[in-house]
């Protein structure tokens, strides 16, 4: 199965450059130091599966060069990963068709708040339309796509990570259960979030991500949902087979 997936976005909560923020980070020229909020589009089997929909999510679709999204996995609530959802009216309007959301039940009950127009009963006009789908730590499938969800926890929060073939997005996850590791066997990708260096309630430090993506041996690991903390893209060493990502970098994974 080929599989292209592009980094819409590779930045913590607030993006980086922060605003108002004058770090050596947020001053960079470089345009891998220029990050939006965290997000990929997964081009397979003649559909384009779009993990989370961040606040930055409308310019993130008019640069990328894969086929618009034909749905939305969601792996938690936060607003860094959901408040994008109303951009997706072009593509609901333009298909004439709710547009498909896979998300846990927590979550949907999250985004019925969020979007309350979207799920009223008497909509004003041009308001998006969703179809949920609710999903669980159970694989599913996407038409004829296999994903396995991966449960993680973001400190107390439960989140999900996706498998699909043999790449793996996990994001915003602090700690993975034993038990979930056997699902992430054999790995060609594991994308990972890593934050900075100081340690975090919620999110792996970019050591805590090493030990982790060891642990998980994918052949190639790149790491997501990065802070100015980290320090600038080109400073930060890794071990071999592990890579920051940054925005717009598309994988070619062929299986
Ligand atoms: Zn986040
Ligand atoms: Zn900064
Ligand atoms: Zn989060």
């Amino acid at each position: 199965m080929a599989l292209v997936l592009n980094f819409l976005g590779t930045g913590t909560s607030q993006g980086v450059p922060v605003i108002n923020c004058c770090c050596d980070v947020c001053k960079s020229k470089d345009a891998r130091d220029k990050r939006l909020r965290s997000s990929v589009l997964i081009s397979v089997d003649k559909q384009s599966i779009l993990i989370d929909a961040g606040p930055d999510l409308r310019s993130q679709l008019l640069r990328t060069p894969l086929p618009m999204p034909t749905s939305v996995l969601m792996t938690h609530a936060h607003q860094d990963h959901t408040a994008g959802m109303d951009d997706l009216r072009p593509l609901i309007h333009q298909n004439k068709s709710a547009f498909p959301v896979y998300a846990e039940a927590n979550v949907q009950e999250r985004l019925r708040q969020q979007f309350s127009y979207a799920f009223a009963e008497k909509k004003y006009p041009g308001a998006p339309s969703f179809a949920l789908t609710t999903i669980n730590e159970s694989p599913f499938f996407v038409n004829q796509t296999k994903i396995t969800p991966i449960r993680a926890w973001h400190g107390s929060l439960p989140v999900l990570g996706f498998r699909i073939s043999d790449i793996a997005y996990l994001t915003d996850v602090h700690t993975l259960p034993e038990s979930e590791k056997q699902k992430l066997k054999n790995l060609d990708v594991l994308i990972l979030n890593a934050l900075r260096h100081k340690p975090h309630h919620s999110h792996l430090t970019l050591s805590e991500a090493i030990q982790l993506a060891k642990d998980i041996g994918a052949k190639k690991t790149y790491f997501t949902h990065i802070s100015h903390h980290l320090g600038r893209h080109e400073s930060v060493q890794l071990p071999q087979g592990m890579t920051l990502a940054y925005d717009g970098l598309t994988l070619y994974v062929n299986n």
